[in-house]
């Protein structure tokens, strides 16, 4: 247990965490679904532990996920893979302990069908080619997309019987982000069982994947409908894998301000946090939020990060009071692809993470120490050689 938090820092609240499991988990049985977390999300250890004593398992999406989902919360644990790449080797090394596995491609699944251990359940990641999200680098159902098999083409195939399809137990779509309504999923719900019902009919899974902020929807009944037309009308056993619904609201980062100057008529406030740390305010250019940042106060700063990128920069915030050297600036709901993300751009090291515990209580995880920036700069430690 530890008394001052040592900035910057990523600090896990162990009762946010929980509350946003439990609703997820409440939803997810009162639809009958199976609820599994994507650790790409955040794969910090002791949220695996902590979200592996509520969910039903783990949507993982590379060798690494699996191996440390396997290595933290034990043999029994169910674990789900879906990646465009799936190399014969990893599913030589860890296919016994895949218990679904979702093809990518046809390619994909005509190359490794037979390579795929009898006890895993193959599935193929369908393109529902139904679009909601604005920003192309994000949309699954861009033209050309590379992740899953347009549903036109699956629709031809399945009118053909081709025997490609034989083996196929379930499929797998993923195609939102952030979506605070489910009125596209149940769109995209009915627009598959309009599209391949014949091959709804054979499979007996279905995996909706993630892309949903759970405690930011009103109604819930459009969810509740998608995972019924699945359920009900073709008896397939329904899994959804949240990940940024599971940890975003769970984690602050905290940060000090270490200077304090004028440029062109702003003030400008180094931290010692960095876009680094939150690698999407930059790649999405937006502005996170701060705490005890207030519309209109009377201290406005452009909040900068550490490095030497002159776009390393949060935003523009005013406070109602002075910022000082030595002020603490936190950024609340920062719990979800921020650690996973994170890179060591000029040398600065990670942020320390802390879990503040339910009974209040905050240890130390994590710091980030000069062994492990010269570890990925190739230095092999003492102890390897
Ligand atoms: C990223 C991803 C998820 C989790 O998405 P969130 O937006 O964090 O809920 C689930 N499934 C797949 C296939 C993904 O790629």
């Amino acid at each position: 247990m530890i008394k001052t938090i040592k900035t910057p820092a990523f600090v896990i609240d162990e009762n946010i965490l929980l509350q946003d499991i439990a609703l997820l988990r409440k939803i997810a049985d009162e639809a009958s679904c199976k609820l599994l977390y994507s650790p790409k999300a955040c794969s910090i250890s002791s949220v695996l532990e902590i979200a592996s004593g509520h969910v039903d398992g783990f949507g993982c999406s590379s060798l690494f996920e699996v191996t440390l989902v396997d290595q933290i919360c034990g043999g029994d644990t169910q674990i789900h893979l879906v990646s465009p790449l799936l190399k014969e080797d990893t599913l030589r090394t860890i296919g016994d302990r895949l218990d679904y596995v979702t093809m990518n491609s046809l390619s994909q699944w005509g190359r490794l069908r037979d390579k795929i251990p009898s006890a895993t359940q193959p599935g193929i990641r369908v393109n529902p080619q139904l679009s909601f999200i604005n920003d192309r680098r994000y949309d699954p159902c861009r033209p050309n997309s590379k992740l899953g098999v347009p549903i036109d083409k699956l629709a031809e195939m399945v009118s053909r019987d081709d025997e490609l399809l034989q083996g196929i137990k379930g499929i797998h779509f993923h195609t939102n982000c952030d979506a605070t309504e489910f009125a596209s999923l149940l769109a995209t719900a009915r627009h598959i069982q309009g599209r391949i019902p014949k091959f709804l009919e054979r499979l007996t899974w279905v995996n909706m994947g993630g892309g949903y902020i759970f405690n930011e929807v009103e109604d819930y009944s459009d969810f509740f409908q998608a995972v019924e037309i699945f359920r009900e009308t073709f008896g397939l056993e329904v899994f959804i894998e949240p990940g940024a619904s599971v940890v975003r609201r769970a984690a602050t980062i905290e940060a000090t301000v270490h200077d304090l100057f004028e440029s062109g008529g702003a003030k400008v406030a180094i931290l010692d946090a960095t876009v680094n740390h939150m690698s999407e305010v930059f790649e999405f250019q937006f502005e996170p939020d701060v705490l005890g940042y207030s519309k209109g106060g009377s201290h406005p700063y452009i909040l900068a990060g550490c490095t030497c990128l002159a776009g390393d920069v949060f935003g523009e915030y005013a406070f109602d009071t002075p910022l000082d050297i030595g002020s603490k600036v936190k950024f609340p709901n920062m719990g979800a692809y921020t650690i996973s993300k994170a890179h060591r751009f000029n040398g600065v090291a990670l942020l320390s993470i802390y879990m503040r515990r339910s009974d209040g209580a905050v240890h130390l995880l994590k710091e980030d120490t000069f062994d492990d920036f010269a570890g990925t700069s190739g230095v092999i430690c003492s102890a390897a050689v």
